[in-house]
C-alpha cells in the first residue's frame, strides 16, 4: 500500500534532519566471518563533495583464497538445498533490507552523492524487491517433459547449479546490482564469491552481517579491492565456474580472455547507448518529460539511459526547444535533498571523462550546445545536465557510452533512416520508440537489435522481465526467470527400464 503524503512527509523531515552519518562498515564476509580486509587500504569519497568517508581494506590474496575454498566447501551441501530452503533465505534477505532501508539508503546517498530520497524511494525497494522474486521464481520454474524419447528409457531433464561463482559488479546502483547478482545466483543454488566496486563497497558491506545470520558460512563470501587485482584473481582462479560482471565493454573482453584459460562460463552485462526514436506524431510533452527524467536520472551513470535521440524533421526543432528548457531546470548540488534530482558523476575521473567528451563534440561545427556543458563549479563532481544537436551519426558522441548527463539529438526525415541509425551501434541494450501511432512503433519496435526496446516510455525494468544486450552490450539476462537459467546448467537423467510389463 503506498504511504500516505502525511507519513511521507514525516519520513523526509525525519531524514533530512538526521544528519548523522551511519555506522560505516568495512569488514568483509569470507566463510561466514566479519573479518578486516589485509591488503591495501581504498579511501571510499562521497562524490557530492570529495571528501573521504572511510577507508576499506582490500581482501589480501590470502583471503580471497579463504574465500574461494569456503565457497567451494559450503557449494555441496547448498546446491542440495530445496528451492523452498533457498526461498526462504531470499524472503529473509529482502526482509533485512526493509529492516535497514533508511540506513542502506543513506549510504548509496553518501557513498554515491544519490539524492537521498531517490535512493530510499528508487533503489532500495526495487533491490529488496528482486530478492523476492527470486524467492518465488525459484518455486515454479518450468521446462522440458520427462518421457520416453527411446523405447524402454525414460528420460528427464534437471537444472542444476554451476558452482562457484564470482560476481562483479559496477558502480552506479550498488545495492541493486548487487542483488541482480547475488539474488539468481544463490536461488539457483550456486555459492558467490562477490566483489562489489572499489568506489562503492558501504551498502553491501552493511548489510554483510545480517548475510551472515541468514546464509550458512561460505554460500556468500564479500570481498572488496580493485578490478586489476582482486577481481582478476577471481576471474583466473580455478575452482570459480562463473564469472558474472556487469561493467564496462573492455572490462568485459579481458574477463573473456582470462576465463579461456580454465573455459569457465561468463555472464557479461556490458555497456549501452540507448537510441531513442522521436516520430513526428509523437506526444512532444510527454517526450520531453520522458527523456529529462530518463536521459539523465543518475546524472546518466545507466547503461540504459535515454541519450541518443533521433527525432524525426516534423518534431525536431520544437523537441529540441523545449527539451533544453527541461534539461536546464533539472535540479541539483542543492543544499535541501528533497530538491536534487540527480546526483554527482562518481569520481572526478568520470567527471572529467564526461567533459572531454562534450569538448571534443563541442569541437565540430555542426554541433550546438542547447544547455550544459560545463563543470559544476562548487564542491562535487558535478557536470551540468548537458543536451547537445545537430549531431550526425557518426559522430563520436553519438557512438560512444558517455555514462553521464548529455543527451545529443539527431535530425532524421524517413522512418527506416532512423532504424538504420538506431542499429548502427556497437551497443544493444536498450532503445524506445515514440509515437502514438502503435502500428508504427510495433514495427519500428520489432526491427531494433536491442535487448529491450519501450514504447513511449524508457527505462522502466521489472523484476519478471529480462534486462540484457546483444552486440557489445554483452549476453547475460540479469531479472527474470531467464537469469535463472544463465546461472544454472541443464541436464539430462535417463533410466533404462524395458519396455515389457511381465
Ligand atoms: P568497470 O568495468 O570499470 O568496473 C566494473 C567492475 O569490474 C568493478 O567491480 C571493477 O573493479 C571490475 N573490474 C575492472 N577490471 C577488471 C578486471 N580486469 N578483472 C576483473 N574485474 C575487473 O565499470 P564501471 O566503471 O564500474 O561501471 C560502468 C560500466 O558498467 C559502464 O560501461 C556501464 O554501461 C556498465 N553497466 C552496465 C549495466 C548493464 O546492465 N548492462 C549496468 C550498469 C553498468
Amino acid at each position: 500500500m503506498a504511504p500516505d503524503n502525511k507519513t511521507e512527509k514525516k519520513r523526509a523531515a525525519k531524514m533530512n534532519a538526521a544528519a548523522t552519518i551511519p555506522t560505516l562498515h568495512t569488514e568483509l564476509l569470507i566463510d561466514g566471518q566479519l573479518t578486516v580486509g589485509q591488503g591495501m587500504a581504498e579511501a571510499i569519497l562521497n562524490p557530492a563533495s570529495g571528501d573521504t568517508l572511510v577507508a576499506v581494506a582490500d581482501a589480501s590474496l590470502e583471503q580471497l583464497e579463504s574465500a574461494i575454498e569456503a565457497a567451494n566447501r559450503a557449494f555441496p551441501s547448498w546446491s542440495r538445498t530445496t528451492p523452498a530452503q533457498r526461498s526462504a533465505a531470499l524472503l529473509a534477505i529482502a526482509d533485512a533490507i526493509d529492516k535497514r532501508a533508511d540506513t542502506l539508503a543513506r549510504l548509496e546517498a553518501l557513498n554515491c552523492g544519490k539524492p537521498l530520497h531517490l535512493a530510499r524511494q528508487d533503489d532500495i525497494p526495487a533491490t529488496a524487491d528482486v530478492f523476492r522474486f527470486f524467492a518465488g521464481a525459484v518455486r515454479c520454474q518450468q521446462g522440458q517433459l520427462a518421457g520416453e524419447y527411446i523405447p524402454g528409457h525414460t528420460s528427464m531433464v534437471r537444472r542444476d547449479p554451476v558452482g562457484v561463482v564470482a560476481s562483479i559488479a559496477p558502480w552506479n546502483y550498488p545495492l541493486m546490482m548487487a542483488a541482480w547478482k547475488i539474488a539468481p545466483a544463490l536461488a539457483a543454488g550456486n555459492t558467490l564469491v562477490f566483489k562489489p566496486s572499489e568506489h562503492t563497497p558501504l551498502s553491501i558491506l552493511a548489510l554483510a552481517p545480517a548475510l551472515a545470520d541468514i546464509l550458512p558460512p561460505g554460500v556468500l563470501n564479500i570481498v572488496c579491492g580493485g578490478g586489476e587485482s582482486v577481481g582478476s584473481h577471481l576471474v583466473s582462479h580455478a575452482k570459480v565456474r562463473m564469472v558474472s560482471l556487469t561493467g564496462d565493454i573492455v572490462t568485459g573482453q579481458k574477463i573473456l580472455q582470462a576465463a579461456a584459460r580454465t573455459l569457465k562460463r561468463t555472464h557479461l552485462e556490458l555497456g549501452g547507448k540507448a537510441p531513442v526514436i522521436v516520430c513526428n506524431d509523437a506526444d512532444l510533452e510527454a517526450v520531453v518529460q520522458g527523456i529529462r527524467t530518463h536521459g539523465y536520472y543518475n546524472a546518466g551513470q545507466d547503461c540504459t539511459a535515454a541519450c541518443r535521440i533521433y527525432a524525426q524533421a516534423g518534431i525536431h526543432d520544437r523537441l529540441v526547444a523545449e527539451l533544453g528548457d527541461a534539461v536546464s531546470g533539472i535540479r541539483f548540488a542543492r543544499k535541501r535533498d528533497q530538491d536534487n534530482e540527480i546526483s554527482p558523476l562518481i569520481s572526478a575521473r568520470q567527471r572529467d571523462r564526461v567533459a572531454s567528451f562534450v569538448e571534443r563534440a563541442l569541437g565540430q561545427p555542426h554541433i550546438e550546445r542547447v544547455t550544459g556543458a560545463a563543470v559544476h563549479s562548487g564542491p562535487g563532481y558535478y557536470y551540468q545536465p548537458t543536451l547537445l544537436a545537430g549531431c550526425k551519426q557518426q559522430d563520436e558522441i553519438v557512438q560512444r557510452e558517455v555514462f553521464g548527463p548529455v543527451v545529443t539529438v539527431t535530425r532524421f526525415d524517413q522512418l527506416e533512416q532512423a532504424v538504420d541509425w538506431a542499429n548502427d551501434s556497437e551497443y544493444g541494450l536498450a532503445s524506445s520508440v515514440w509515437t502514438q501511432n502503435l502500428d508504427k512503433a510495433f514495427q519500428i519496435a520489432n526491427r531494433l537489435q536491442y535487448g529491450c526496446t519501450w514504447i513511449n516510455t524508457h527505462f522502466m525494468l521489472a523484476s519478471e522481465m529480462p534486462h540484457g544486450g546483444l552486440k557489445r552490450s554483452g549476453y547475460g539476462k540479469d531479472l527474470s526467470s531467464d537469469s535463472l537459467q544463465d546461472y544454472s546448467v541443464v541436464r539430462h537423467i535417463m533410466a533404462r527400464h524395458g519396455d515389457r510389463l511381465d
